[in-house]
C-alpha cells in the first residue's frame, strides 16, 4: 500500500516537472528557476524514500548465516544473495569453502563449538547491523539404540546443535539489535519434536533439536519487548550430506519453502516452531 502511494506521488512529481520543464523554455526565468527547485526536490524525495526502503547503510538487509559452504547453508547463501541481499557466510575452512567463494558473498571464519572462533567473528562485526541471523550449522550422528550412544559424540552433537546457536546469538545480539529486522532463525528438524516422536531412534540429535526449540521459545519471550522474531524451522527432507541422496526434496525447495516462511512471519508470531513448507509443527 505505501509501495503505491509512493509511487503515485513519484509519478505526480514527476508529470509536474515535465509540464513546468516545457513552459519554462518558452517563459520566464522564474518558471525555470521554479522548476530546478521541483526537479531537486524529487530527488530529495527519490533519495529518502530509497533510504525508507533500505535495512543498512549499503540498502539491502544483511544476513548472516552458519555452515554456508555446503548443503542448506550454501543455497541459502546463493538465494538471498541472488535476490539482493548482503550475505555473510560462515564456513569452518573458507579457504577450502570453493563454492561459497564464488558467489557474491562475504565469507567469515566460524566453527560453532569453538568460543575464540564465535568471538573473533563478533569481534570483526563489531557495530555492524545484522537483519536475520540463521543458525543452520549441524551434524547428526545416527545413534539408534542406547548401547550404541558414544557420551563423547552425544556431547559433540550437543556442542554443535544446541550450544552452537546459543554461542552465536549471544555473541552477534549487538548486532541483531542494530538491524531493522531483528529475527533469528534456527534450523531445527521434526526429529526435535516431542509430540511426532512415534519412531524413536536418532539419540542425541533429537535432544539436541529439542533443546535448540525450547532455547527458541525462551529467547522469544526474552526479546519480544524489543521487537524481535525468533523461530525455529524443520527444512523439510532434503538431499544433502546429511540428508543422503534419497531424501524428497532439493536444496532449491527446500530453502525457497523457508524463505517464504521467514519472509510471512513477524515479531506477532515469535517463538513458533515451522515446517518449510509454511505449516506448524506441535512441540
Ligand atoms: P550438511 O550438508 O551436513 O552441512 C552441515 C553444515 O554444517 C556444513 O557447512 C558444516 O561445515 C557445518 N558444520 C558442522 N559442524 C560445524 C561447526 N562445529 N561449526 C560450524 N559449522 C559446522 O547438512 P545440511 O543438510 O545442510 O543441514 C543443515 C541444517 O539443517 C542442520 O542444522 C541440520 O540438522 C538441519 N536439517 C537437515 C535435514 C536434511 O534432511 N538435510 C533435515 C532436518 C534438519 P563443514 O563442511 O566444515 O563440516
Amino acid at each position: 500500500m505505501t509501495g503505491c502511494v509512493t509511487d503515485l506521488r513519484r509519478a505526480a512529481i514527476r508529470s509536474t516537472a515535465k509540464d513546468y520543464a516545457l513552459k519554462a523554455t518558452t517563459r520566464s526565468w522564474t518558471s525555470a528557476v521554479f522548476f530546478a527547485a521541483l526537479a531537486m526536490l524529487y530527488g530529495m524525495l527519490v533519495h529518502a524514500d530509497h533510504h525508507s526502503d533500505s535495512d543498512s547503510a549499503t540498502g539491502a538487509p544483511t544476513v548472516l548465516i552458519t555452515g554456508a559452504n555446503r548443503g542448506l547453508g550454501l543455497e541459502f547463501a546463493r538465494q538471498y544473495a541472488a535476490d539482493g541481499w548482503h550475505v555473510i557466510g560462515t564456513a569452518r575452512s573458507p579457504g577450502k569453502a570453493n563454492e561459497l567463494n564464488a558467489l557474491s558473498v562475504e565469507v567469515a571464519q566460524l566453527d560453532v563449538a569453538n568460543q575464540t572462533s564465535v568471538d573473533a567473528l563478533a569481534e570483526s562485526l563489531a557495530g555492524r547491523p545484522i537483519d536475520l541471523l540463521i543458525n543452520n550449522a549441524g551434524i547428526f550422528p545416527r545413534v539408534n539404540k542406547i548401547e550404541e550412544i558414544n557420551l563423547d559424540d552425544y556431547s559433540r552433537t550437543i556442542a554443535v546443535n544446541t550450544l552452537g546457536p546459543v554461542r552465536v546469538t549471544r555473541a552477534l545480539l549487538a548486532n541483531l539489535r542494530l538491524g531493522k529486522r531483528k529475527t533469528i532463525v534456527n534450523i531445527t528438524s521434526r526429529l526435535g519434536s516431542i509430540a511426532l516422536n512415534d519412531s524413536g531412534s536418532f539419540y542425541g540429535y533429537r535432544e539436541s533439536k529439542a533443546a535448540l526449540n525450547i532455547f527458541t521459545k525462551t529467547l522469544a519471550i526474552e526479546l519480544h519487548p524489543e521487537g524481535f522474531t525468533c523461530l525455529t524451522i524443520h527444512p523439510g527432507w532434503v538431499k544433502t550430506d546429511m540428508g543422503g541422496a534419497n531424501a524428497s526434496l532439493t536444496p532449491e525447495e527446500s530453502i525457497r519453502g523457508m524463505r517464504a516462511v521467514i519472509q510471512e512471519l513477524g515479531p506477532a508470531d515469535t517463538g513458533t516452531y515451522w515446517s518449510y513448507s509454511g505449516e506448524k509443527v506441535p512441540w
